[in-house]
């Protein structure tokens, strides 16, 4: 497998990105129901990109009910190596034929329940940029990491793993989402000056570590309990370019209204 040419993918303005993480919920019927429904509901919007990422087993149905729509599909993980005896594995060759255009990589549930390093991070990022996906970077501190002071240590930890022995052209083209790890599910938010600050933080270490643009090129989303309540606010910070959904991302109506705060 050559690598693929992404000098030929034109970079497209800096637009908002809302991302739906469906998580281990929805059979393929119930998330056909959901995209057909969000399809239905975002006809309008093409001013925001819109990723919907369901489970591997429903992949197919939602590109199905997606068809024709501004909609992108994403995947919520999967190996670096392009085929192989990896039983229960899915593959980047799988998730590019299957209509996948982004992957989440390095989400905090995959580092703590599965025990997702750096490393294997780094070797995601890699190979989904040589298939041609577009990861979805996960990053964030623990609560104890935050109470310690730790937050800027693990967070620069993260990018640096993920995104080592990387040309800067090619960290461009990823996304990053910046989710306290507090705040996945919990129903607490980071506060949109909190939020902020650590991607003003994760802006500054992309152009140490890159070049001087890297920092701003960078899509950086927010991640962790976004809800109607409070996107707006959230999305309206100066370094937020958008948000991974979780929760609500499983109600059509909820994540409506997520992506219309960010127009
Ligand atoms: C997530 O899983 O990426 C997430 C942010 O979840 P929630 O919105 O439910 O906190």
């Amino acid at each position: 497998m050559s690598m693929f040419d992404w000098s030929k993918e034109c970079k497209t303005m800096k637009i908002p990105i809302i991302a739906g993480n469906w998580k281990m919920y929805k059979t393929h019927k119930e998330a056909f129901q959901l995209a057909s429904a969000l399809k239905q509901k975002l006809a309008d919007v093409d001013r925001t990109k819109v990723v919907l990422c369901p489970p591997f087993t429903a992949l197919a149905s939602v590109k199905e009910a997606i068809e024709g729509s501004h909609i992108l599909l994403g995947a919520q993980n999967m190996h670096w190596e392009e085929k192989g005896a990896y039983t229960g594995e899915i593959s980047p060759q799988m998730l590019l034929t299957i209509g996948c255009k982004y992957v989440i990589l390095g989400h905090s549930e995959r580092r703590s329940y599965f025990f997702e390093t750096n490393e294997t991070v780094n070797l995601k990022v890699k190979s989904a940029l040589e298939f041609g996906l577009i990861p979805i970077v996960c990053v964030g501190e623990r609560l104890e990491e935050r109470e310690a002071n730790k937050t800027e240590q693990v967070i620069e930890d993260h990018v640096r793993g993920a995104f080592k022995d990387l040309a800067a052209d090619l960290v461009k083209r990823c996304v990053i989402a910046y989710e306290p790890v507090w705040a996945i599910g919990t129903g607490k938010t980071a506060t949109p000056s909190q939020a902020n600050e650590v991607h003003l933080f994760i802006r500054e270490l992309l152009s140490s570590m890159f070049d001087k643009d890297c920092g701003q090129d960078v899509n950086i989303l927010y991640g962790g309990s976004v809800k109607p309540e409070n996107s707006k606010e959230l999305l309206e910070m100066s370094d937020i370019d958008g948000a991974l959904v979780g929760g609500a991302s499983l109600d059509a109506e909820s994540f409506e209204k997520i992506v219309r705060s960010a127009i």
